[in-house]
């Protein structure tokens, strides 16, 4: 029985989790929860598993659901309450899954608590990859992907050292305006909000899906990838696959190439993460081949989706800037939400803020966290 700390039990990753979880009673306990605002489901699953405690953002929501779940059940919040849950002497292993960058401390302080952390959220290791890789192998935890695409990498590396690796190849959907003859440069400028929303294979969070749209998604996958599998950024590829089967492959350095395949279902890594190295049967992805009939591959397009080359750059520079490159999309994406900015400035945005950074080659976490302060307000619309 794996104990199992989830923060951002709520969302899109964190509901697939509850998933999991309830097809493997005998296998997965959720002792802890997390939520941001959703107090009225967190309240049904708390009811439904019965952790040993729980976090909500919000201080009143949190005494709110106190008030609602009794006395006796701990109910923590803010960023305190989810580093409390994160080192609960009862947990192996906890799972993030937070949009943001509140999900970094609350990881580091699990694994200096000796617990492994299976990371959903990208920010954790594009912003602090180096720190968190460093301190994981300093208490001997494991960091255990949740992305599909580096579940896949983990997959096919089954332990062969960075040593044996030639490249990876990130696979990508290409997103919903990867067809170049329906959507040109010049029709750029035009796309919706609902455009962008509208990802061809995957049903995700709100950020995640306008990352997927502008392809920062994958940048920011290729930058995790570096600091998970040790393997330098230009040895980091990426290649569009817009039938989501093959979730990314490992090029190997006498040419072969191993790839993971399924039908696109976020609970199939999840579970994987969660009962490694163990596989346990479940029946929830069936993959048909003559149903999918054909793969196919295709160079990406970095004229249309510049986020490629600035996350290589970031990437390859280290450092503050893969911070200051996540954080400044953060903001942009949300002035596109918030329909303040056409949809090519998201990228337009972000470049000019890595311009502006005074970047520092060896940053600690604080200068980590600076950075990303910084160029929030640095990305910020006036
Ligand atoms: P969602 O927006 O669907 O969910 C985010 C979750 O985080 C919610 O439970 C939310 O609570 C909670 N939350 C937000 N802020 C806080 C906070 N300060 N304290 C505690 N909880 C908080 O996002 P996704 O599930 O799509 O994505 C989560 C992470 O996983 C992202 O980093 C994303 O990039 C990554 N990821 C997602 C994939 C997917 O398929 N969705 C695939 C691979 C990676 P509330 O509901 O109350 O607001």
């Amino acid at each position: 029985m794996k104990n199992v700390v989830l923060l951002g039990s709520t969302g899109s990753i964190g509901t697939s989790t509850v998933k999991v979880a309830e097809d493997l009673p005998d296998q997965i306990r959720l002792c802890g929860l997390a939520a941001g605002e959703n107090a009225e489901l967190l309240v049904e699953q708390i009811r439904k598993h019965r952790p040993l405690a729980a976090s909500l953002n919000s201080p009143r929501k949190a005494l709110e659901l106190k008030e609602k779940l009794g006395e006796e059940f701990p109910v923590w919040s803010g960023p305190e309450g989810l580093i409390r849950l994160a080192t609960m002497p009862e947990a192996d292993i906890v799972l993030i899954a937070i949009v943001g960058t509140a999900g970094l401390q609350p990881a580091l302080a699990a694994i200096r608590a000796g617990k492994d952390i299976a990371v959903a959220s990208k920010e954790i290791l594009v912003m602090a990859g180096e720190i968190v890789m460093n301190e994981a192998r300093k208490h001997g935890v494991r960091v255990l992907a949740v992305d599909s695409e580096h579940s896949a990498i983990f997959q096919c590396m089954d332990g062969k050292p960075p040593s044996s690796v030639r490249r990876l190849i990130l696979t990508a959907s290409g997103g919903p305006f990867r067809d170049a003859k329906i959507w040109s440069q010049d029709r750029f400028e035009g796309i919706t909000v609902e455009n962008a929303l509208k990802h061809p294979s995957w049903v995700m969070g709100r950020k995640i899906t306008i990352d997927s749209a502008t392809l920062f998604n994958k940048g920011l996958e290729m930058i995790e990838a570096r600091w998970l599998f040790d393997i330098d950024m230009d040895r980091v590829g990426v290649v569009v696959h817009p039938q989501s089967v093959i979730h990314s492959m490992v090029e190997f350095v006498d040419g072969s190439i191993l790839a993971q395949m399924s039908t696109p279902d976020m609970c199939l890594p999840i579970q994987y993460a969660l009962t490694y190295p163990e596989r346990k049967p479940s029946e929830r992805v069936q993959t048909s081949f003559p149903r999918i009939g054909s793969l196919t591959f295709e160079e990406p397009d970095e004229k249309r989706f510049p986020s490629l080359e600035l996350a290589r750059r970031a990437g390859r520079q280290g450092g503050t800037l893969p911070a200051v490159l996540n954080a400044a999309n953060e903001v942009a994406v949300e002035a596109f939400v918030n329909k303040r900015i056409p949809f090519p400035a998201i990228a337009r945005l972000v470049d000019r803020v890595m311009n502006e950074h005074a970047w520092v080659e060896h940053p600690s976490l604080d200068q980590i966290l600076e950075a990303d302060v910084w160029a929030r307000s640095a990305a910020a619309i006036r």
